[in-house]
């Protein structure tokens, strides 16, 4: 109880270590009011010093005055260098232990030298020790206000001495002055008490607003499914570092890494398995972060690095095949084992990029490069790339100009039946002679006019030069044309390429329409609804580039097909590659189960055409038959070359 009581009197008398915030703003707030309290010290010992000279000794109205001085001016410059820092704890508090004994310290000094001038003075002179004291003391106490520990060791080192001294003095107006004194610091000490509660609220509270925001902020900075940093964290992040990057002159890279067929895992197992695929994903990223690399999820299935060491081309590729391997093992939940894959592109400033923005939408573009292009390898963004994006502006804007009608021409491929060695078919393959760019690959200007919504007006620009060319043919060659996914997916398109067939002599049944799966699956109603709507006029409709793209057998199905191509990637070297071989024999045997002809496309040597048909294959296409040739090729090619040129 006792012990109790001690500790608690000792508590009032120093500075508390249990709240480290309020320590370092009692340091702040000391750093400006220590100075002012000196300089009330100040002020206050020179009065009276001056006032006693040449009735006391000069070592107590000159030297010891002029030392205290110097001791003053020596430690207001130190609280003032303070100001400028943001205070550590540890040290924040080590200071205000030293302020609380100073305080204590210059007090008791102060008040031991006012009362040791008091037997030098008249009684005016007297009256100004006492004076002293209570200013001093009163002065003092205000400005230590915020630590509470310090007003009360100021208030007893001035009030005992100043009791003791005056109250037995036996002259009533210094009895009546002590007493008052003592009342007056009363009062202070509980304004003070009460004062320095309330600082210690306020400081409270804003150090509980301040978790708060940054609590709130981390949040809003957060992607709550992996626990990574979002989108929003990336580029403010990204645009961070391009600063840093620019000012010290260094490289800074920007990867991007999207899954690839996560979109079928999702379908397939649902969402509740694709979302802990992706945590296992953010997982397996997090692995590669690290003080200068730092990772985000930027939204579904795309994920985003933001690398800052200096890290060469060489670098960025060693650590995207890395991250590529993490991605690959295996993912296990429950009863299902899934692999997936990822691409990724990388861009780096300054080499190839000015602005950040720049930097993601180039790393943004090699990702593009990398699945689509590349297999999912590593691709880093490179100048040949800037060559392929200028290129492309420019041959959007020459093919927005052009004069279709004139410059877009028709080539045919024959296709041919194997058993009969004869010509069966021509497949249209659309030719564009610019006279600006001279001839472009439809590779290149095909996916083009989609993106700028020219295809339409294409096809049927195309259609009507192959009907019109496709009717002066023998009845037994029918014609295969190219349709693209803009057209299937759009009832107006499919309702234009229906008046373009009908208006044309050319008999519909020898018609076959070639739709790619990609096509067929991005909008599968859409599409069965247009293929049933042109296979009603008696069209055939194909199914070209079989095998390439993710379409399961049972959607396949639901549409109404008359004839498959198995792509050419799976007939080159077939003679020679059993993994093609497998596949070919598969895809062909499959055909046959589904009722549906079957056209092997790309056959391009002898061996390739005696495996297929060693297989069974019917019908083919490619090089070694003949490239695609123009219209007036045609008539000679029937006469001379309805058989095999090389067979
Ligand atoms: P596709 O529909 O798969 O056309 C077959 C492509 O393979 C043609 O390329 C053809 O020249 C080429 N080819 C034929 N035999 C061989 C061979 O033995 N070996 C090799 N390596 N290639 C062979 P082309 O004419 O450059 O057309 C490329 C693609 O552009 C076409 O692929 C098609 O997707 C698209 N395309 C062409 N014409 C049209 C069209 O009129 N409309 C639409 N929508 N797309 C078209
Ligand atoms: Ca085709
Ligand atoms: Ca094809």
């Amino acid at each position: 109880m006792l012990k109790a009581a001690l500790n608690l009197i000792v508590k009032q008398f120093t500075v508390s270590k249990d709240n480290p915030e309020l320590v370092k703003a009692q340091f702040t707030h000391f750093a400006t009011q220590v100075p002012i309290m000196y300089s009330v010290l100040l002020i206050n010992t020179w009065a009276l010093a001056i006032n006693y000279y040449g009735s006391a000794p000069n070592w107590l109205t000159v030297y010891a005055p002029f030392v205290f001085a110097v001791i003053c001016l020596v430690r207001m410059v130190t609280w003032l260098k303070q100001r400028k820092i943001t205070p550590k704890f540890e040290q924040a508090h080590k200071t205000l232990v030293r302020t609380n004994k100073l305080a204590g310290f210059f007090t008791l000094l102060l008040t031991a030298w006012s009362l040791l001038l008091y037997p030098y003075g008249d009684v005016y002179m007297q009256a100004h020790v006492a004076f002293f004291m209570a200013i001093t003391g009163v002065g003092v106490i205000i400005c230590m206000q915020q630590l509470r520990s310090a007003a009360f060791i100021i208030a007893l080192s001035v009030n005992i001495p100043f009791a003791i001294f005056f109250g037995t003095s036996g002259i009533a107006s210094f009895i009546i002055i002590a007493g008052n004194m003592a009342l007056v610091t009363i009062a202070l000490v509980t304004v003070t008490v009460v004062q320095s509660r309330a600082f210690a609220d306020t400081i409270n509270s804003q150090v509980k607003l301040e978790l708060a925001n940054k609590e709130n902020e981390k949040l809003a900075n957060l992607d709550s499914l992996t626990g990574l940093t979002n989108r929003r964290q990336f580029f403010t992040k990204l645009q961070d570092e391009f600063r840093i990057a620019e000012r010290e002159e260094k490289r800074l890279a920007v990867g991007i890494i999207d899954l690839n067929g996560f979109k079928l895992v999702n379908d397939h197992y649902g969402h509740a398995f694709g979302d802990s695929l992706l945590m296992e994903v953010g997982t397996r990223l997090e692995k590669f972060s690290s003080q200068n690399v730092s990772i985000s999820r930027l939204g579904g299935d795309e994920f985003a690095l933001v690398i800052s060491n200096d890290n060469s081309d060489e670098q960025l590729k060693d650590m995207g095949d890395q991250i590529r391997e993490a991605l690959m093992v295996p993912f296990v939940a429950a009863d299902v084992t899934v692999q997936i894959s990822g691409s990724i592109g990388f861009a780096v400033y300054p080499y190839l990029a000015k602005t950040s923005l720049e930097l993601y939408e180039r790393a943004d573009y090699a990702l593009y490069q990398s699945k689509n292009i590349h297999n999912g390898e590593v691709v880093v963004f490179t100048e040949r790339h800037i060559l392929e994006i200028e290129a492309n502006t420019k041959t959007e804007y020459v093919l927005s100009k052009a004069d279709l009608d004139k410059e877009i021409i028709v080539y045919y491929q024959p296709i041919i039946d194997i058993n009969s060695s004869r010509t069966v078919a021509f497949e249209a393959l659309a030719r564009w002679e610019s006279p600006i760019l001279g001839r472009v690959s439809p590779a290149d200007f095909i996916p083009i006019a989609e993106k700028i919504g020219l295809i339409n007006k294409l096809t049927q620009v195309l259609l009507k030069k192959s009907l019109a060319m496709a009717v002066t043919w023998p009845n037994e060659i029918n014609l295969s044309f190219n349709l693209s996914t803009h057209d299937i997916n759009s009832p107006q398109a499919v309702r234009e390429i229906m008046n373009i067939i009908q208006s044309h002599s050319f008999d519909a049944t020898r018609i076959d329409l070639e739709i790619t799966e990609t096509a067929a699956m991005r909008d599968f109603e859409q599409a069965k609804s247009s293929v049933r709507t042109l296979k009603s006029l008696g069209c055939g409709i194909v199914l070209d580039d079989f095998g390439t793209g993710f379409s399961s057998l049972s959607h396949l199905h639901a549409l109404p097909l008359t004839k498959i191509k198995i792509d050419r990637s799976f007939v080159s070297n077939i003679d020679t590659v059993p993994a093609s071989f497998k596949i070919v024999k598969s895809l062909l045997s499959l055909s046959r189960d589904m009722g549906l002809a079957c056209v092997v496309e790309g056959v391009e040597t002898k061996e390739e055409l005696s495996v297929i048909k060693s297989l069974e294959g019917c019908l083919v296409q490619g090089y070694f038959f003949s490239a695609p040739i123009s219209e007036v090729e045609i008539d000679h090619f029937l006469q001379e070359t309805a058989l095999p040129k090389r067979a």
